[in-house]
């Protein structure tokens, strides 16, 4: 409908960055219009991948799962847990290493965010391989937590990053090529 295109017209596709071969997709400007971001978290909650009585927590991954994921958890009357990248975070703090292309990553959160039992939903702005969403569940699992579901803005076409995560529900908003 109008909105949703009104949404997607504001999403940036960057050729050449952050390296040469990858288009790199930015909704920045989607935060930045008030329209649209409205349109975004209306959208978000309207598209949730499990009820809202079914978790507890809002985990948020570096950086851009911290821009919405807070405001999302308010709307919900939820808490907020940022899933960080490795060295940010004060002591105490649960690791987690996965592979990327070339190399590794780790991804933390503080120890005792996370409660034993609790039931989490993973938000970020882009699911591409898989890897870093599939990561922050482990880490989630370390701390005795369950992730419920998955809520993305933006999904790559055509690299499974959504099949990668198995039978767990999951929601996107906007699919991409
Ligand atoms: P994955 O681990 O699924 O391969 O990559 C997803 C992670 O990389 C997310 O945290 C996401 O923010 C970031 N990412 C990868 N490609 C893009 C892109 O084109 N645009 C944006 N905004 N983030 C990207």
């Amino acid at each position: 409908d109008e909105d949703a295109e009104y949404l997607v017209s504001l999403i940036r596709s960057i050729p050449g960055f952050p390296k040469e071969g990858i288009v790199f997709r930015d909704f920045m400007p989607v935060l930045a219009d008030a329209r649209a971001l409205g349109i975004l978290m209306n959208a978000l909650e309207a598209a949730l991948p499990v009820d809202a009585d079914s978790f507890d927590l809002v985990a948020g991954l570096e950086a851009r799962g911290f821009l919405f994921g807070p405001a999302l958890a308010v709307r919900l009357g939820k808490g907020f847990v940022a899933v960080r990248k490795a060295g940010k975070l004060p002591p105490e703090t649960v690791k987690q290493s996965y592979d990327l292309e070339y190399g590794q990553a780790t991804v933390e959160i503080e120890t005792g965010s996370v409660h034993e039992g609790a039931r989490v939903l993973i938000v970020d702005d882009l699911i591409a391989t898989g890897g870093t969403a599939n990561a922050a569940r482990s880490l989630v699992e370390k701390c005795g937590g369950k992730v419920v579901g998955f809520s993305f803005v933006m999904e790559l076409l055509g690299i499974h990053g959504i099949e990668s995560l198995g039978d767990c529900p999951t929601s996107s908003l906007v699919t991409m090529p």
